[in-house]
């Protein structure tokens, strides 16, 4: 029997350990932090239970890959709930977003008459890039989202609608793929979906599986090395310095920490290992949990985008807060404000101890999330009379508490005008060491989860995909 070890208990890491534990593999799954999950974390703040990194995910719906990739992780019979519309909220108007392509064609095309024809266009490119096999879609890669719908709506308040979700993608003009842009925008047209109980019932069921085939998996065990001998991999060195021999290492953290993880003498190529560790990482998250007072404003399942007047849709990194997404937790009268932060906003922070008192710094905090409770309160009216209570998070947390490279939330930028080498194939350089997560294709469940079925099928060949992502070489062979 195969002796894996995984590094790393985010979702990637336990969806792989997952497949490959349930087909005999004997798989060690090694995670520095306290609990399993990653970006995805539980916390009680005053009695409710806020959830970090999952509030919504696309695509559950037959015509979708998602769907199937669910099915065989025996995740479809958690109690998920379909969200009809997600909101956007821009120079003072509400919008929605209909779920389904026809009710999304036919509202625009009612509201913005004008720009039927280009709408038509969008959704074909839409249709051409999520049914193309995944060796054919290097052109999408090669566009920038923003040339794409700049030069396909002239409208520009649709072309800001249609760019307000890309705020989970990390919107960017210089960056960000048109692959990207449509896949994430498509799975959550076809279907969104929020689960009551938030990630704590997907990361349960994943922990499950895996130890109830034999598999185990270990907290409090941070990985300082991998080792190799004669070119080949032959396991890891924890930070005790216990070492764990095995045939398969499957690096499930961001592959600037991977490379961080090889030996001085590495037998690995120097330029792979500076190319990779000379790449920029996404932006991070500015999170407010705000416990809220019952009865003051309505609560809805569906998530609103919500942006300052005359926002720069694609711009990011702004001085005052100008891009919102707004989660509900109706079941226990909450919400979680999040918006993008740059690590250099909190990099002088960054201090070694957490118990070390920084006054500077909970200003800083205290002033953001005043900032984004006035801009939310510009789409729900009165938010500020219904605030209890609230707690926040930055970037600094999340390098903090899971290690994320410089508190990036979706790992390696994608890099439209360099796709080759902001992407990843499962296969590196070191005979036996494999990667996954969500820098290596898409970010995001739906793309950790791709990705994971990619790695664990490169390993094991009976693990199903699907059609369009023909894991074998030579067809995977521009990644
Ligand atoms: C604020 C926020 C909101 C989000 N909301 C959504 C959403 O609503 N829907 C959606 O689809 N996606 C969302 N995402 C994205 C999604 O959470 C991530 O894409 C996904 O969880 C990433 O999983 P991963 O396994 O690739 O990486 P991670 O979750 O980063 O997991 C990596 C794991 O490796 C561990 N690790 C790191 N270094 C070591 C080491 N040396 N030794 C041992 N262990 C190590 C870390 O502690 C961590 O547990 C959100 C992300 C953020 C930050």
């Amino acid at each position: 029997m195969k002796r894996v070890v995984i590094i790393g208990a985010g979702w990637g890491g336990l969806v792989t350990g997952y497949l490959l534990s349930k087909r005999g593999y004997d798989v060690t799954i090694l995670e520095q932090s306290s609990h399993v999950g990653g970006c995805l974390q539980a916390f009680n703040r005053g009695g409710i239970r806020f959830d970090t990194g999952f509030h919504i995910v696309g695509g559950l719906v037959e015509t979708n890959p998602m769907y199937y990739f669910f099915k065989e992780l025996d995740l479809l019979k958690l109690p998920w709930i379909q969200l009809r519309n997600q909101g956007v909220f821009l120079n003072n108007t509400s919008y929605v977003l209909p779920c389904g392509h026809e009710e999304f064609f036919r509202y625009f095309s009612d509201m913005f008459p004008h720009e039927k024809n280009n709408l038509r266009r969008y959704f074909q490119t839409f249709k051409a890039i999520v049914s193309c096999p995944i060796k054919d879609t290097m052109p999408y890669w090669e566009q920038g989202a923003w040339n794409f719908l700049s030069h396909t709506i002239a409208d520009p308040q649709l072309r800001d609608i249609l760019s307000s979700p890309s705020m989970i993608m990390e919107m960017n003009k210089d960056y960000l793929p048109l692959f990207a842009y449509a896949e994430i925008m498509n799975s959550f047209i076809t279907s969104t979906c929020r689960l009551a109980e938030g990630s704590q019932p997907m990361l349960d069921h994943l922990v499950q599986g895996i130890e109830n085939s034999g598999s185990c998996i270990y907290c409090n065990s941070k990985i300082t090395q991998i080792l190799e001998k004669n070119g080949v991999v032959a396991g890891v060195k924890m930070q005790d310095g216990t070492t764990i021999d095995a045939d398969i290492v499957i690096a499930a953290i961001n592959p600037i920490l991977t490379v961080g993880l090889f030996a001085s003498d590495t037998a690995v190529n120097k330029v792979y290992v500076r190319r990779i560790s000379n790449l920029l990482c996404s932006m991070g998250c500015f999170t407010v949990n705000i416990k809220l007072k019952s009865g003051v404003i309505p609560m809805q399942n569906e998530p609103i985008y919500v942006h300052a007047k005359e926002a720069d849709m694609w711009n990011m990194d702004t001085p005052e807060v100008q891009h919102l997404m707004v989660h509900y937790y109706p079941e226990q009268n909450a919400m979680d404000l999040l918006t993008p932060m740059m690590w250099h906003k909190v990099q002088k922070r960054n201090r070694q101890s957490m118990n070390v008192p920084d006054n500077g710094y909970d200003m800083f905090k205290h002033q953001t999330a005043e900032q984004c409770i006035a801009l939310a309160e510009s789409a729900i009216p009165d938010l500020r009379n219904a605030v209890l209570n609230y707690w926040t998070s930055t970037p600094l947390t999340w390098k903090n508490y899971i290690n994320a490279y410089q508190g990036s939330a979706f790992g390696v930028t994608k890099d439209y005008k360099s796709p080759i080498t902001t992407m990843f194939q499962p296969r590196t350089p070191l005979k036996g060491l494999y990667i996954t997560g969500q820098s290596m294709i898409l970010h995001g469940i739906m793309g950790t989860t791709v990705s994971a079925f990619q790695t664990a099928a490169m390993i094991e060949p009976d693990i199903p995909t699907w059609p369009r992502l023909d894991v074998t070489a030579p067809a995977f062979s521009f990644l």
